[in-house]
């Protein structure tokens, strides 16, 4: 079994003496700061959850206030098209969502509504809307500035927020299906890339200490799809093109990541043709901030009300 794998049951115990202690996930639900659905992973969050995600967006604009970044932000979908160009489902099928609708006439719709009756699988009656959900908060912004031809000579930071999907169903509260990033992106040359990406390895660290977490930072590598993937996965790993940020969050398993540092090479700008000012192949790289994660961490190790949290973290968070 993988790390991912489904350890725990729900629905939620009831009190007595040889109950097992209750989950950080059925924690957080019965505390009300998660809402739960039938689904594994997709959970409302609470005012306060918000508050506590709303103070980490503020610090972390407030750190990347210095790098002159584009906002861009985009719904958490995307078009088709994009999403067949950036090559997601070469190594990343098993976590694609797409948006389906229904596009058929009155006989389609009696047939759709017969099925539901019938308790029978209606989903075939839908049809693709050419929308897929994005998967990375980054992706969106690759073809718009694409579109608008060469990088500035000095290259581009652009600010982009997002929810994603990922299909990675779990009863751990960190792994959801639809969660936020906050990334910034970086486009230029390979050694801006490179340089901005130890640059936010340090602030990401230092935000982690600012606000009391216990962190490990280690080279990472992404999920890669069947065997072919094990290869693309060894290869990121000994080129280090991914680090993660790491904070213990649930009990008895590994440590969480919260953040990541990503260095793409030239994958996005030859894909999608961005190109340098000189007239070579953009390089790109991204930090990604997992809002939720860091949420979840952040109630972890301080308590699940901020009112009690150390002075100084609140402070770091805006006063949460
Ligand atoms: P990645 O694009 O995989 O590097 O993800 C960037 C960040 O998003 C990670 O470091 C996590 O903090 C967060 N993240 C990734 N997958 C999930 C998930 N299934 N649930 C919650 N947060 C996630
Ligand atoms: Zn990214």
């Amino acid at each position: 079994m993988d790390a991912h794998a489904l350890t725990e049951a729900l629905p939620l115990g009831g009190a007595g003496a040889a109950e097992p202690p209750p989950t950080y996930l059925e924690t957080l639900l019965a505390a009300g700061l998660l809402f739960e659905t039938d689904v594994r992973g997709l959970y409302g969050r609470s005012a306060v959850f918000e508050s506590i995600a709303d103070g980490l967006n503020a610090a972390i604009t407030r750190i990347g206030a210095d790098q002159q970044a584009e906002v861009l932000r985009f719904p958490p979908a995307m078009s088709q098209t994009d999403f067949e160009t950036s090559e997601y489902l070469k190594s990343f099928p098993q976590l694609a969502g797409t948006i389906h609708s229904f596009c058929g006439d009155e006989r389609g719709h009696r047939r759709l509504l017969a099925r539901i009756e019938d308790k029978q699988d209606w989903t075939d009656q839908q049809a693709p809307t050419g929308v897929v959900l994005t998967p990375a908060a980054c992706y969106p912004i690759y073809p718009v500035i694409a579109r608008r031809g060469p990088l500035p000579e000095a290259g581009k930071v652009v600010d982009v927020l997002s929810y994603c999907y990922r299909h990675e169903p779990s009863l751990e509260p960190t792994r959801m299906q639809m969660f936020r990033q906050r990334e910034y992106v970086c486009l230029g040359s390979p050694e801006r890339i490179v340089a901005f990406r130890q640059l936010w390895m340090d602030r990401g660290q230092q935000l982690g200490r600012d606000l009391q977490l216990p962190l490990e930072v280690d080279v990472a590598n992404d999920p890669f799809f069947g065997r072919g993937g094990k290869i693309v996965a060894d290869s990121q790993r000994e080129l280090k093109l991914k680090f993660e940020l790491l904070i213990p969050v649930n009990d008895g398993a590994s440590p969480t990541a919260c953040m990541s540092f990503n260095y793409h090479m030239d994958h996005f700008g030859a894909l999608w043709h961005i190109g340098l000012a000189d007239g070579g192949v953009a390089h790109t790289g991204c930090v990604g901030f997992g809002i939720e994660r860091l949420v979840l961490a952040l109630l972890k190790h301080h308590g699940l009300d901020p009112a009690n949290w150390p002075q100084a973290v609140r402070e770091t968070l805006g006063g949460v």
